[in-house]
């Protein structure tokens, strides 16, 4: 008996030194709210009156004629959003939509409207996005967000302007809803070695109403709700347009260009 003693005094001892590395192994379930960040606020900016047409050598994605550029991304049919009086409308039943052709380096222009009747707050009011590669239906790779910017505070790494979740804006220069306002985005897409590993990162410049809003952000890998973003491997991918869940009147479209870059 009284040699089993040292043996029951090394496994207790064992038992005492494992047990908290158990309790720190079981980490809390991730939650939205953990990649947030509300403070501080980028500063407010008047922009100036214009928008811009298609130049010469632009693919034009939305004319305010037709939607024939576009799908919907459920099922790859022809995409459901509202066209009408030179601009589209986005149907949330129908979900969100993609351009056909896939693109790898680009600049692109959209406009957007948020309707003047528009409610809800924070990011339930006039919520959509642009997904600058959407690499599946599931997958909408790296969110460019669309939404009312106008007196209406959320997390600051999820209001208009920002990358979602990653990118902070350097302004603000939203207009009120109601007004048309415009997008130009440059976007460097990642490269990938044969393995799926990064060679390099994607980069995004991107201006709201003429006012630089992400400077060559390099991306950390897709834009995610939840968690930690990562990279998945792809080569070239239509862009997205979001039909967010929110209860919010619809938001529209109109003036959609692309240029593919070398
Ligand atoms: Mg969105």
């Amino acid at each position: 008996m009284l040699t089993r003693l040292p043996k029951l005094l090394f496994a207790a001892s064992i038992l005492l030194v494992t047990a908290p590395t158990y309790a720190q192994n079981a980490q809390p379930k991730p939650k939205p709210e953990d990649t947030e960040i509300w403070k501080p606020e980028p500063k407010v900016v008047t922009p100036a009156a214009e928008c811009n047409a298609p130049p010469s050598d632009a693919v034009v994605l939305f004319d305010g004629k037709n939607i024939d550029e576009w799908v919907n991304v459920k099922d790859g049919s022809a995409a459901s959003w509202d066209v009408h009086d030179g601009v589209m409308t986005v149907n949330k039943k129908g979900g969100n939509i993609e351009t056909k052709r896939s693109f790898k380096n680009y600049q692109l222009h959209v406009e957007y409207k948020i309707p003047a009747s528009i409610t809800g707050t924070g990011q339930g009011r006039g919520n959509s996005g642009i997904f600058l590669a959407g690499t599946g239906p599931g997958d909408d790779g790296y969110e460019l967000q669309v939404l009312d910017g106008y007196n209406n505070p959320t997390y600051v790494n999820g209001m208009v302007g920002s990358l979602y979740k990653q990118a902070i804006p350097l302004a603000n220069p939203s207009r009120k809803p109601g007004e048309w306002q415009a997008y130009d985005i440059a976007w460097t897409a990642p490269t990938f070695n044969e393995d799926g590993s990064v060679k390099t990162p994607a980069y995004a410049t991107v201006f709201l109403n003429g006012v630089l809003v992400e400077n060559h952000f390099e991306l950390k890998g897709q834009t995610l709700y939840i968690g930690k973003p990562f990279y998945k491997k792809y080569d070239s991918a239509p862009v997205k347009l979001q039909a967010h869940g929110d209860k919010s009147e619809p938001m529209s479209f109109r003036n959609i260009w692309i240029r593919e870059l070398p």
